[in-house]
């Protein structure tokens, strides 16, 4: 397992694919703050824990890196909270504990397997985030910030 490592920030606009395209809404984070600490972690599917703060916290399963099937240009820290909000919480406070590499970042054939892959991932994430291993970190202390 990894060392855990955190990330947060402010929810930020993306391209507005998650939801809308895919139907799967990510969080958006400014990568700006983390250079070093993305260069040093591969692009891909990872998963963790997130805090927001004034609502709790929640699992997720997140994408950093260039989104290939998608061709951007920068790279983004995408994380799904794997929670059904009532809202939007763009401009809110988010903290991540990212503990677990699921895959590195692929192209896929089509969209249809890429959304598949993603629920994949997101099953592999709601799996392991049980697992004492991983479980324990829901209380680690960065979170407590937004509470
Ligand atoms: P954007 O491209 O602006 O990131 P998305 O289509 O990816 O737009 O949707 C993400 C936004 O949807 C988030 O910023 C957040 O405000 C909202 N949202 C609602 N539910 C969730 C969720 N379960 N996980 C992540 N974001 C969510
Ligand atoms: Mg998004």
């Amino acid at each position: 397992p990894l060392e855990p490592w955190h990330i947060g920030g402010p929810v930020i606009k993306g391209f507005g694919r998650g939801s809308k395209v895919l139907g799967i809404p990510t969080a958006n984070l400014s990568t700006e703050r983390y250079t070093t600490l993305l260069s040093e972690h591969p692009s891909g599917v990872y998963f963790g824990w997130a805090g927001l703060s004034a609502r709790g916290v929640y699992k997720m399963v997140m994408s950093i890196g260039w989104n290939p099937y998608f061709n951007n240009k920068e790279k983004t820290i995408e994380p799904w909270l794997l929670h059904e909000f009532d809202e939007d919480f763009y401009g809110e406070e988010l903290l991540l504990v990212v503990v677990g590499y699921i895959r590195p970042e692929l192209n896929f054939p089509s969209l249809e397997s890429l959304i598949e892959k993603i629920h994949d991932d997101r099953r592999i994430a709601e799996k392991a985030l049980e697992l004492p291993l991983y479980s324990k970190h829901r209380n680690d202390p960065y979170l407590e910030v937004s509470n």
